[in-house]
């Protein structure tokens, strides 16, 4: 057994068993199927993407490094899902390429980073950001933050308005959905009014990708990043599209073997866009894994669509009925299926662990990496906040205010 940082008991070993393609975890006495509502976290791969990774696991080499066999098929099968990714997010691969970061967040760090932004520069960004579309910016420029307003949501006037009063904005940060509510801005207009003004477009797409359709090039969106383990492939793999320009020059975030066209202790010649940042070894398992989760997905997105807004009713039909229960952000317009909500009187672990230990449901508590949103939902004063800081700085974690997340899709 080892500790988490909330102090619970984190098993090494796994709490349940598979049957068929469900898991069976304990519950009282006896055994359940276990209830995945966690699906904003992370999606366990799908079989479409399992037999791709299977098929594909006696196969990979080395990428674009070897004259072998196998070598220059893994490179094909890389440059295959880099075209698969451009295809699924609607980008002109004459204009855009796509890298394989790990995930959002180090896809959001290697673009914050390969703008060359100067503390003078400034980031408009909302309130509304999780931390991985919050914190590259907040590292290499100023922020200005759309705030939202009592429901958790901005309107595009705020967005305008904060476009306007900015001196010069280099950049537009806004997700494209929220992690805690589920609430998706209105995307193409935000975008259009950024760029009306030359404000480049940087979307975080991890939540929304895997629920709706994104076409760069209609929906005026510069950049995207997205992960694949929240579209049912496994961890290791998220993607990030971004015009070809933006990389032409200057130093790649990862430095190393495989960037370059030439190295010498007086000189480097860097490798052309995407190789420029695509330094080590990639993983290209990932990425084959990606391009198959992602395939599926573009072929079923209406069925897809039609059942999860079904879930979304079935979401806000049922959580009306608990007494005592909040819900945080709006209960209509477009949403994801992922809801957020505080029981009166009882800490947001509680009721996770709960319905853990009593129904075999599995859902998120806390804050949800995205605390200056969490705290305007729950609407915490600034001394609240303030003591928020000072229990966290002590890890005072049980005291830490948050609230309970159930979210779920499709599949
Ligand atoms: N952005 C949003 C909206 C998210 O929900 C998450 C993950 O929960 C991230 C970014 C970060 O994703 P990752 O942990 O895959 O980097």
């Amino acid at each position: 057994m080892t500790t988490d940082r909330l102090g619970e008991n984190a098993a090494s070993r796994p709490l349940g068993r598979l049957v068929g393609d469900d898991v069976e975890v304990p519950v009282g006495g006896a055994t359940r199927r276990y209830v995945d509502l966690d699906a904003a976290a992370t999606t366990s791969a799908s079989a479409a993407v399992v037999r791709a990774v299977q098929d594909f696991l006696p196969w990979y080499s080395s990428v674009h490094r070897g004259a072998g066999a196998k070598s220059r098929y893994s490179s094909a099968r890389y440059e295959e899902a880099r075209e698969t990714v451009l295809r699924f997010v609607g980008a002109d691969p004459a204009t855009h390429v796509a890298l394989f970061p790990r995930n959002t967040t180090e896809a959001l760090n290697v673009v914050a980073f390969r703008l060359a932004l100067t503390r003078g520069d400034v980031v408009v960004t909302t309130a509304v950001e999780h931390h991985a579309n919050l914190l590259p910016w907040r590292r290499h420029a100023q922020l200005r933050v759309v705030d939202v307003d009592r429901r958790g949501v901005f309107d595009v006037a705020a967005v305008v308005a904060a476009l306007d009063e900015t001196p010069r904005p280099r950049v537009l940060a806004v997700t494209g959905a929220s992690n805690i509510t589920g609430w998706a801005p209105d995307l193409p207009a935000v975008a259009a009014a950024a760029r009306e003004r030359g404000v480049l477009v940087v979307v975080d797409g991890a939540q929304l990708v895997p629920h709706r359709p994104v076409t760069l090039a209609a929906s005026g969106i510069d950049v995207l990043a997205f992960s694949g383990h929240k579209m049912h492939a496994p961890f290791g793999a998220g993607a990030l599209v971004l015009p070809r320009r933006l990389l032409a020059d200057g130093e790649p975030f990862l430095v190393g073997g495989g960037a370059v066209r030439a190295v010498s202790y007086e000189e480097v010649l860097w490798a052309d866009p995407p190789d420029r940042d695509d330094a080590g070894s990639p993983n290209v398992v990932g990425a084959v894994a990606l391009a198959a989760a992602a395939e599926e997905l573009a072929a079923d997105r209406e069925t897809r669509r039609g059942r999860e807004d079904a879930l979304v009713r079935a979401l806000d039909d049922e959580l009306a009925t608990v007494p005592g229960l909040r819900r945080l952000g709006p209960t209509s317009g477009d949403r994801l299926p992922v809801a957020a909500f505080t029981l009166d009187g009882v800490p947001h672990g509680r009721v996770a662990t709960w319905l853990a230990d009593g129904y075999g449901i599995g859902v998120r508590n806390g804050c949800f990496c995205a605390h200056p949103y969490l705290t305007r939902l729950l609407g915490l004063s600034d001394d609240e906040v303030r003591r928020f800081h000072a229990d966290a700085r002590a890890d005072r974690y049980d005291l830490l205010p948050g609230a309970v997340r159930v979210s779920c899709d499709a599949t």
